[in-house]
């Protein structure tokens, strides 16, 4: 069975950057688990809601996409430091989950917390390959496919396209569980209409989402 985990930044990046791919996973019967990297960010939009009720909308999202677990990092925004501890942290959920694919934002999106998460996914990777670090559990091998997924700064250029037009709906749908968000920014609207963007431009019609290729290595099933 196809091993899937989608490093997010923040709740419902990876639902915009790959939650159609997320659900063509878990239609295919793929164990899928999302770690968000950092924690509440209260705006006046939503500072009345409870912790409770802010990450009900993820358990929510991901029950739209068929991510079975999530994973909260609650590490603190806009101080987010790429410490040891938290490459460990990451490292050990790297090596329970030993992903055959991996999903994390790409490099140059534009927003400065998405890049050290791109930093901090490719390293725990390489650290949970490694000989070392083995309080955290035994090596495994890297993952095969590794894809950098579009949210602040769409891609210049991409390697790897997804066509979603059986699960664009469902991304939606995953993206409207995020209502805290969605009252200062139409983040549906948005990966809708980046969505068939790609979709037209890569195919002629419908939808896709494109990724940069990280790493690829080996035969992957799918
Ligand atoms: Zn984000």
């Amino acid at each position: 069975m196809t091993s899937v985990l989608a490093l997010a930044p923040h709740p419902d990046d990876d639902a915009i950057g790959c939650g159609g791919s997320l659900a063509k996973h878990a239609a295919a019967g793929a164990d899928i688990v999302s770690v968000t990297v950092i924690g509440r960010e209260r705006s006046r939009h939503d500072e009345h809601m409870t912790d409770e009720e802010f990450r009900e909308e993820t358990t929510a999202a991901c029950r739209e996409l068929g991510v079975q677990r999530s994973i909260w990092l609650d590490e603190p925004s806009r101080d987010l430091v790429l410490s040891r501890r938290l490459h460990l942290r990451l490292v050990s959920i790297i090596r329970e989950v030993a992903p055959d694919i991996l999903y994390l934002p790409h490099r140059k999106d534009g927003d400065a917390e998405h890049r050290m998460v791109y930093t901090l996914g490719t390293e725990s990777v390489w650290m949970a390959a490694s000989d070392f670090f083995l309080e955290c559990g035994a090596p495994v091998p890297a993952p095969t496919l590794i894809l950098g997924y579009e949210v602040w700064s769409p891609l210049a250029s991409f390697q790897y396209t997804e066509n979603i037009d059986d699960t664009i709906e469902c991304k939606i749908a995953a993206l409207r569980c995020y209502s805290s968000q969605l009252k200062h920014t139409q983040w549906d609207e948005a990966a809708r209409g980046l969505a068939s963007y790609r979709g037209v431009l890569t195919s002629g019609f419908g939808y896709a989402e494109v990724f940069d290729i990280i790493h690829c290595s080996g035969t992957l099933e799918r």
